[in-house]
């Protein structure tokens, strides 16, 4: 009866700060949560529920990816919920937007400056930015579809101050720093690379970006490339254009290098590399994972290069077992385009 009654106060209390949040009212959901962690435990039935719900859980991955659930507010209506990604110099706020893309904010830990990727929602962008009082500098986009730089011109309007805006396609709105293969820049002391991965569309950039020059794991925004599990239909390529981004470009960073893409495709994905290759046990274990993940909301993003490796068939097109999958050729750009095709029509 109790634990009932605690219950339905905490998802009122659920309902009203996402309800805040969204409503861009003067209270701060975040300093409301935080203040949560001072109440002390009550005996009463159900109030740990609420603190397992409202408070920060970190968690630790054996690969020392400290998760922050900091902000766990606003899922009402989002697909995920929002949450922290700690790195070596870096801290990456996944913030979910329209039905399963992706935006994403990087801070650079010293000078708290940051830079958004494909900001389509500029709203939910803004409002992160000024309640975690970062410097916002820097617009990074991956391609020019709606979904990803269908925001870049009203975020310009509505932050009012001078914005970087980088991409590698005329047809991205609000384009003013044209970037190609192996360009670089900075956002505070982090290092950004742009690798150029044309094939989902002509003018497609991956940005990896490191705490220092040339060195470390750091992170890789993937766009509509490479996906987890998958990649980006070729609308605007070849298979051997693909080959390149995914087995030339993208296999060369360093294995841990944490993968951001622009979609929560992965139970999808996983379903097909699973019916490629029915008996490689990661591809097994990553979806049980990600189905834990998703009946909470959570985010499967990131996973890392070296993981892709292991279970991605459009990355492991070298492979025995995948290019037999495919038809039997061994020549792995004939796999590639074979894999892609039979993908296209793929039911999960
Ligand atoms: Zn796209």
């Amino acid at each position: 009866m109790l634990a009932s009654a605690w219950r339905s106060v905490a998802t009122s209390v659920e309902t009203q700060l996402t309800a805040t949040y969204f409503r861009g009212s003067s209270s701060n959901p975040t300093l409301l949560l935080r203040s949560w962690r001072t109440i002390p435990r009550a005996d009463a039935p159900g109030f740990g529920a609420i603190r397992r719900r409202f408070l920060a859980v970190p968690v630790i991955c054996p690969s020392l990816v400290k998760l922050q659930k900091l902000r766990k507010v606003g899922f009402r209506g989002m697909h995920s919920t929002l949450e922290d990604v700690q790195l070596e110099g870096m801290e990456i706020k996944i913030l979910p937007a329209l039905q399963d893309n992706y935006m994403y904010l990087i801070v650079d830990t010293k000078t708290r400056e940051a830079a958004v990727v494909d900001p389509v929602e500029p709203e939910l962008v803004i409002k992160t930015v000024q309640e975690q009082q970062l410097t916002l500098s820097k617009v990074l986009t991956t391609h020019h579809h709606w979904d990803h730089a269908g925001g870049n011109e009203k975020l310009l309007k509505l932050w009012e101050k001078e914005l970087d805006v980088y991409g590698g396609d005329d047809r991205i709105g609000a384009l003013n720093k044209k970037v190609q293969q192996d360009d670089t820049f900075t956002i505070g002391g982090l290092h950004v690379k742009c690798l150029s991965t044309p094939c989902h569309t002509t003018g497609h950039i991956c940005y990896h970006i490191t705490a220092q020059q040339g060195s470390g794991e750091g992170a890789v925004f993937t766009g509509d490339t490479l996906f987890q599990g998958g990649c980006g239909r070729f609308f605007e390529g070849t298979p051997e254009e693909m080959y390149e981004a995914l087995c030339t470009k993208l296999s060369a960073l360093p294995d841990a290098t944490k993968v951001f893409c622009g979609h929560e495709y992965t139970l999808q994905n996983m379903s097909f590399a699973r019916h490629v290759e029915p008996d490689n046990e990661v591809i097994q274990q990553r979806i049980e994972w990600a189905k834990h993940r998703r009946a909470s909301q959570d985010p499967t993003v990131p996973s890392t290069i070296g993981e892709e490796k292991s279970w991605n068939p459009f990355m492991r097109v070298h492979e025995a077992t995948v290019q037999k999958h495919a038809g039997g050729a061994t020549d792995p750009v004939v796999t590639m385009g074979k894999l892609r095709k039979e993908k296209d029509t793929f039911k999960a």
